[in-house]
């Protein structure tokens, strides 16, 4: 069963998978709600320019009336409430945590392929003698010698 048909048997929204989803839909009313809005805001510069105004008025209100800017409870710690600040801090740190792994794969990803034998590009078998496949090579070629050297 794929996540798809798995989400919809349960009845549960696929934006969130937390939610129940509204009758005959795959959202619930809040992702509803939301996707609306995205979508408004993407096809309606002027909503868009409004939206955010406005989102940063009430993010200055909140900050000037000493409410936590996330879930306006009393702003004990900086812009936040003491569960907000640390929930904040979390997810910084694993956002951070998440793009130096990638990072890091990313990094690793060339060495493993030179020492393979295969294209640098795009992990195919390379020409013997050369980092890139026969597609790569062409590509490379079409580019102008130039850029080969650039790329390497
Ligand atoms: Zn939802
Ligand atoms: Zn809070
Ligand atoms: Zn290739």
């Amino acid at each position: 069963m794929t996540d798809y048909e798995w989400l919809t048997q349960m009845g549960l929204c696929h934006r969130c998978r937390k939610k129940k989803s509204a009758p005959d839909k795959k959202f619930c009313f809040d992702c509803v709600e939301k996707i609306r809005e995205e979508n408004r805001m993407r096809y309606d510069p002027e909503y868009a320019k409004a939206y955010r105004s406005k989102r940063r008025e009430l993010y200055e209100e909140k900050k000037k009336k000493g409410i936590c800017i996330r879930c306006s409870k009393k702003a004990t710690h900086g812009m936040y409430c003491y569960e907000c600040s640390i929930k904040t801090k979390r997810q910084r740190q694993k956002r951070s945590e998440k793009e130096k792994a990638i990072r890091h794969e990313k990094g690793l990803i060339p060495d493993e392929r030179k020492r393979r034998g295969l294209c640098l590009w795009c992990g195919k078998a390379a020409v013997p003698g050369l980092q890139c496949c026969e597609k790569h090579r062409e590509i490379f070629r079409e580019a102008g010698k130039k850029n080969v050297q650039k790329v390497r």
